[in-house]
C-alpha cells in the first residue's frame, strides 16, 4: 500500500499487487500438453484486475469492507467523492459490459483503448482497458462493487467455487445487487456459473423469483397500459407534465426512469428543452428508446440535445447534476419503499433540480377499474400504490427536509369520491 497523496481534503491510497505466476502454477496438477503447460506459464493473471485483487482488497481494506472506521466512524457511513483507478481491466465483452456494470451504480465511467501491441496495430485492440470510476459513494459501498465485479468482468475464478460463495455475493452485493439490472449475468459469472449455486443466489435476492427485472417490467408493462389505454392516460399524463415543465419554464430537463421514451420524444420535439436526459436502470428500455428516437440518424444539432443515461435512482450520480426539471414520471411506484429514502437523497438532496415533478398511480381510483381484482396493482412491477393522502404525506414530507415547495395536481378525469387516476406532486424550491 502507497499513499502517494495524503492530504486533508483528497487522499490516494495506491493498492499494488505483485503475484507470482510459477507460484500460481505450482501446486496444481499439471496438463500434460505442452500448449497447457505454456498457459499455466505464460498467461494476464499477474497483470489483470482479477480475483486476485478481490482478496487483495479484502484483506488489506478489511475494516473499510466492513463499513467499519473506529477515528472517522460518521465519515464510513457517508457518501464521499471518490475515484477508482484500475489500470488493466480485462473485459473480453468490450467497454460495453463494463458500463453496463458500474453504471447503474451511479458511477461516471471512462475508459481508455489500448492497442493489444501498438508495434502490430493490425491485432487490433487489447482485450484489456484502464478504467475510472467517479461517484458520491460510501467507501464500504465502493470497495464492495469492486469486490464483486471485479472477478465477473474477468470471468475467470482462480478457486474453487463453494457454499460459501453464495454468502459472500449476497454479504458484498448487500443493498445493490438487488436492484442492479444485470443481477443475474453477475451471479452467474461470480459464481462460475454453477447453475444450483446462481439459482440459490438469485432465490435469494427476489422475492418473488422473478430473476430479471426487465423482463418482468416488460412483461406487465402491457397490462398496465391495457388498463389505463381507454382513458388515454398515458397521452394526457404526458401533456400535463410538459405543461407543468413549461410553467417552471426550464430548458434543461431530465427524464428519470425514462423507459422507452414516450416523453423524450415529446421533450425533442419543443426547442424551448434545450438539453434532454433519459436516465433508466433498465439497458433494455434504453436500447429501445434509442431505436424510437432514432437517435442514430437525428441532424447532429438534434442529436447533441439528448443523452441517455444508464442508471439507478437509489445511487448518487454526478451525472444527474446541474437540470432545471427532472421529471419522474410512473417511476416510484417500481421502487422498494425501504429505497425511497436513497432516492430522495439522490434527487432532491445531491442533484437538486429547480423543479421535480413526480406522477404516480392514485389507489383509489383502481375500485373503477372493472378489470382490475382487488387487491392487485396496476402493474405486477410495482412495489406499492398509494391514496391522495399517502402520496401527498410523503411528497410533504420530503419537500419540508429537501427545502422545495410542493403543489399537487390531478391528472385524467375525476371521480367524486375516488379522484382521478394519477396523481402528480410539482416540486420547487
Ligand atoms: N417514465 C416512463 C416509464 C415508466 S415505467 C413512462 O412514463 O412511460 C417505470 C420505469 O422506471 C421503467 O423503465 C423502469 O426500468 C424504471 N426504473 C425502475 N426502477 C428504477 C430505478 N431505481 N432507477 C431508474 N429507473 C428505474
Amino acid at each position: 500500500m502507497f499513499y502517494p497523496v495524503a492530504e486533508a481534503e483528497r487522499c490516494t491510497a495506491a493498492l499494488l499487487l505483485d503475484i507470482d505466476p510459477v507460484g500460481l502454477a505450482r501446486p496444481r496438477a499439471g496438463p500434460s500438453n505442452a500448449a497447457g503447460w505454456l498457459q499455466q506459464y505464460v498467461n494476464d493473471r499477474p497483470y489483470v484486475a482479477s480475483s486476485h485483487l478481490s482478496v487483495a482488497i479484502a484483506a488489506v481494506f478489511n475494516s473499510a469492507l466492513a463499513g467499519n472506521s473506529r477515528e472517522r466512524p460518521e465519515l464510513a457511513r457517508q457518501a464521499i467523492p471518490l475515484e477508482a483507478q484500475l489500470p488493466t481491466l480485462s473485459s473480453r465483452e468490450g467497454p460495453q459490459l463494463i458500463r453496463q456494470l458500474f453504471e447503474p451504480l451511479g458511477y461516471a465511467v471512462e475508459i481508455q483503448k489500448h492497442a493489444l501491441d501498438a508495434d502490430f496495430p493490425e491485432w487490433g485492440d487489447s482485450p484489456c482497458f484502464s478504467v475510472s470510476l467517479e461517484g458520491e459513494v460510501r467507501l464500504q459501498d465502493l470497495l464492495a462493487h469492486l469486490y464483486v465485479l471485479l472477478p465477473v468482468l474477468d470471468d475467470a475464478k482462480h478457486y474453487w467455487v463453494g457454499d460459501d460463495e453464495v454468502d459472500k455475493l449476497l454479504r458484498f452485493g448487500a443493498g445493490w445487487l438487488r436492484e442492479h439490472p444485470h443481477q443475474e449475468l453477475i451471479s452467474s459469472r461470480y459464481l462460475k456459473r454453477q447453475r444450483s449455486l446462481v439459482r440459490q443466489a438469485l432465490a435469494q435476492l427476489s422475492d418473488d423469483g422473478q430473476a430479471d427485472p426487465d423482463d418482468a417490467t416488460e412483461r406487465h408493462q402491457h397490462d398496465e397500459e391495457q388498463l389505463e389505454n381507454p382513458l388515454r392516460l398515458g397521452e394526457q399524463r404526458i401533456q400535463t407534465v410538459l405543461a407543468a415543465l413549461r410553467e417552471s419554464g426550464a430548458t434543461t430537463v431530465l427524464d428519470l426512469g425514462c423507459g422507452e421514451g414516450n416523453l423524450l420524444r415529446e421533450l425533442l420535439s419543443e426547442p424551448a428543452f434545450r438539453t434532454i436526459a433519459g436516465m433508466d436502470v433498465s439497458h433494455r428500455a434504453l436500447e429501445t428508446a434509442h431505436a424510437r428516437l432514432r437517435l442514430d440518424t437525428l441532424p447532429a444539432a438534434q442529436r447533441e440535445r439528448i443523452t441517455l443515461l444508464h442508471g439507478s435512482l437509489s445511487y448518487r450520480d454526478l451525472r444527474l447534476s446541474g437540470y432545471d426539471a427532472a421529471v419522474a414520471m410512473e417511476v416510484i411506484e417500481h421502487i422498494d419503499p425501504p429505497r425511497l429514502e436513497a432516492l430522495e437523497a439522490v434527487v432532491f438532496g445531491a442533484a437538486r433540480p429547480g423543479a421535480v415533478i413526480i406522477t404516480t398511480p392514485n389507489s383509489e381510483y383502481n375500485a373503477l377499474f372493472a378489470n382490475l381484482p382487488p387487491d392487485q396493482f396496476r402493474h405486477r412491477d410495482h412495489r406499492f400504490e398509494w391514496t391522495r393522502e399517502e402520496f401527498q404525506e410523503w411528497a410533504a414530507g420530503v419537500a419540508g427536509r429537501q427545502g422545495y415547495h410542493v403543489r399537487f395536481q390531478d391528472i385524467g378525469s375525476e371521480h367524486p369520491t375516488h379522484g382521478a387516476p394519477t396523481q402528480m406532486g410539482v416540486f420547487t424550491r
